[in-house]
């Protein structure tokens, strides 16, 4: 299964990812995770990303194109992969269809979270993450049970920095110029699937499964 989640940030694309990657036994590949574990390992594509993320923008195409075509050619990619928070923009989409045709895969579904403007703030907000494991929990809906530790790992939870005041503003922003028009680029490519995110957790995931196409 080769899929692509897309939603606005706080749609709730990473906790569907972490079901959806569990059912199809396939790697969750996402950009974000992957610019913030450069950054925690102060490695060069770490100094690169930090300026961008802390900013509430977007790190430069090329450099996160150049992460996602290494990524998609490992071997566990091999059986499909999902994709979440790329592409967000008209030339990684672009990038992406032509690293695909190269590699000869086809996307199965492009998965669109919808959820509206005003429970975002709330969401995005709210949200805590596992900094050892990545779980990621809501200080209104869902805290851990022990303030600050992770109920799975035990690892520090805590708030990410860009999940704080005018930088979510921000993203939301650049979500809505950059990203969202590409919705209507897989619609026009006949692989997008649109779910109610303001739903609970699992009846978005019963949605998203009842979408997807049987491969
Ligand atoms: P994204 O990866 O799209 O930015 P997350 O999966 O990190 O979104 O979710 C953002 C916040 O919203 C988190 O605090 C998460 O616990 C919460 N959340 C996710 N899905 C739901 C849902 N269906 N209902 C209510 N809160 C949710
Ligand atoms: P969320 O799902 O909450 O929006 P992500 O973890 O997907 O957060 O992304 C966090 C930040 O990482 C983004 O605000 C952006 O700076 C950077 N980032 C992630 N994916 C991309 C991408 N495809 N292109 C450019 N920047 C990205
Ligand atoms: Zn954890």
């Amino acid at each position: 299964m080769n899929l692509i989640l897309m939603g606005p940030p706080g749609a709730g694309k990473g906790t569907q990812a972490d079901l959806l990657v569990k059912r199809f036994g396939i790697p969750h590949v996402s950009t974000g995770d992957m610019f913030r574990e450069a950054i925690k390992n102060g490695t060069a594509l770490g100094l690169k990303a930090k300026s961008f993320m802390d900013a509430g923008g977007l790190v430069p195409d090329e450099v996160t194109i150049g992460i996602v075509r290494e990524r998609l050619q490992k071997e566990d990619c091999r059986p499909g992969f999902l994709l979440d928070g790329f592409p967000r923009t008209a030339v990684q989409a672009e990038a992406l269809r032509q690293l695909l045709d190269d590699l000869g895969i086809k996307l199965d579904a492009v998965v669109d979270i919808k959820v509206n403007r005003e429970n975002l703030v709330k969401r995005l907000s709210g949200r805590l993450v596992c900094r050892q494991c990545g779980f990621t929990y809501n200080t209104e809906t869902s805290p851990p049970a022990r303030v600050g530790v992770c109920d799975r790992c035990q690892g520090e939870v805590y708030q990410r920095s860009d999940d704080v005041g005018s930088t979510v503003e921000k993203r939301l922003s650049v979500y809505e110029e950059q990203t969202a028009p590409l919705v209507d680029y897989y619609a026009k490519a006949g692989l997008l699937k649109n779910i109610d995110g303001e739903q609970e957790v699992d009846k978005v995931f019963a949605d998203i499964m009842q979408a997807l196409p049987v491969v």
